[in-house]
């Protein structure tokens, strides 16, 4: 029986995973979740799957959830704080971790649980991009099992061979990976009707159901961009080796071309519980609930190169990941204020990118040796970022 605790279970992943682990009691039992805002929801979670620790964010958030909790006669121990969602993981008995907070406030309790020697199931993709060679180092160290839950990830690690962590990837053949993007929403948008998108049209994804951050990072193709860096840090291939291929019916979820002309590529329908259920039980596969792949019923798949001068967060990630060092944590930090300030305050959908760019080009890289720079790093790119943004929203 696996020990899971879900970080960030409140929200669009958290759900999936509880979906998953609903239908297999057998295999898993839930001993931690936590959530940021969603109370209620925590609550609902807690009455269903009884676990031992369960976050929220603050103390008054605590004094209500602690008295929903009480009035259904629920004994789970109700916790509160960044550092409370670390103790989700070391002190819950967890053996599993699935790291489901978005942004960079799951980096801490995700880095915790690679030093811990959990099964880390990783689809908050900004704690790996944020602290790359330091998160892989703990991994290491820790001795736990990283399993990507990114679809794209998750794709590639399906079908490279079972020994590549362990064997230098030129030995194995692998010549390239290729992630696939669906394009978003934007994809044939007339450029100049960019500037005038609305945050419910950039959340509205043609082929997936995720959060608002992943969503407006799907419109820009920031997501590519975080996804190459992710993939560049979890398969150790050199950069010029992974590709980014737009393919519109997200059905091909990723490919590895090899040396010896086969290309291995991973289909299913577009829902996050396959690639959950894949990491929950693997090496085994479970059901996952998903309608099963109908190929008759495809019109086409088609294929293209992504056009830079539309996507340009793609290019600057790019840079970002060329750079090497805190670059990649400046980019996060930026694209995360400038998202934020379009959700919810008014940025005009252009300047993200815009200050993306500026913010990078402002702070220079250096080596990401220490979580402590790490943090550091963040915090100075959020504060030139937020400048940038409340001059972008006032003159607006
Ligand atoms: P959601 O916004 O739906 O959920 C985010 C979760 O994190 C919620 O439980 C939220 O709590 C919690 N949270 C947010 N801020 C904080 C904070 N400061 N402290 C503690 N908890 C916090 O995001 P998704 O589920 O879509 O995405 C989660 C991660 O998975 C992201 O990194 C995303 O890139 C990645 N991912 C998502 C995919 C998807 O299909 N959704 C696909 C691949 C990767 P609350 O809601 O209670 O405030």
């Amino acid at each position: 029986m696996r020990q899971v605790a879900i970080l960030g279970s409140t929200g669009s992943i958290g759900v999936n995973t509880l979906d998953v682990i609903r239908a297999h009691p057998d295999r898993f039992q839930v001993v931690a979740l936590t959530a940021g805002k969603q109370v209620d929801r925590l609550a609902e979670q807690c009455a269903e799957f009884r676990p031992a620790i369960a976050v929220v964010s603050d103390a008054e958030d605590a004094a209500r959830f602690e008295k929903l909790l009480c009035d259904q006669n629920i004994d789970t121990q109700v916790m509160y704080g960044p550092q409370a969602l670390v103790s989700a993981v070391t002190e819950s008995g967890c053996d599993t971790v699935m790291a489901a907070i978005v942004g960079a406030a799951g980096l801490v309790p995700t880095l915790a649980a690679a030093k811990a020697g959990k099964r880390v199931l990783l689809a908050n993709k900004e704690a790996l991009v944020m602290s790359g060679n330091l998160f892989m180092e703990a991994m290491k160290l820790g001795g736990g099992e990283l399993l990507p839950i990114d679809s794209e990830h998750n794709a590639i690690f399906q079908c490279l061979p079972v020994q590549f962590t362990k064997t230098p990837h030129s030995n194995l053949g692998v010549e390239e990976l290729w992630l696939t993007a669906s394009g978003g929403p934007f994809r044939n948008t007339p450029l100049e009707q960019l500037n005038t998108i609305t945050p419910e049209q950039a959340c509205a994804h043609p082929n997936w159901v995720m959060g608002r951050k992943i969503s407006v990072d799907s419109a820009t193709m920031m997501n590519k961009g975080l996804e190459l860096i992710e993939a560049f840090w979890l398969f150790g291939l050199p950069l010029e080796k992974i590709k980014v291929l737009i393919h519109p019916q997200s059905v091909v979820h990723s490919m590895v071309r090899y040396r010896d002309g086969s290309v291995i590529a991973q289909l299913g329908q577009p829902d996050m519980r396959t690639p959950i259920a894949y990491g929950l039980a693997w090496p085994d596969r479970i059901d996952a609930g998903v309608a099963p792949l109908s190929l008759t019923q495809l019109a086409s798949l088609s294929f293209a190169e992504p056009d830079l001068e539309r996507f340009p967060c793609l290019a600057l990630a790019f840079e970002a990941a060329k750079a090497g060092g805190t670059a990649a944590t400046v980019l996060n930090a930026a694209n995360e204020i400038a998202v934020a300030a379009f959700l919810d305050e008014g940025l005009p959908y252009l300047q993200i990118p815009a200050i993306v760019e500026k913010v990078l080009h402002a702070i220079p890289a250096v080596n990401a040796d220490s979580i402590e720079l790490i943090l550091d790093i963040d915090e100075q790119a959020r504060a030139v970022a937020r400048e940038h943004a409340q001059a972008s929203i006032k003159n607006h």
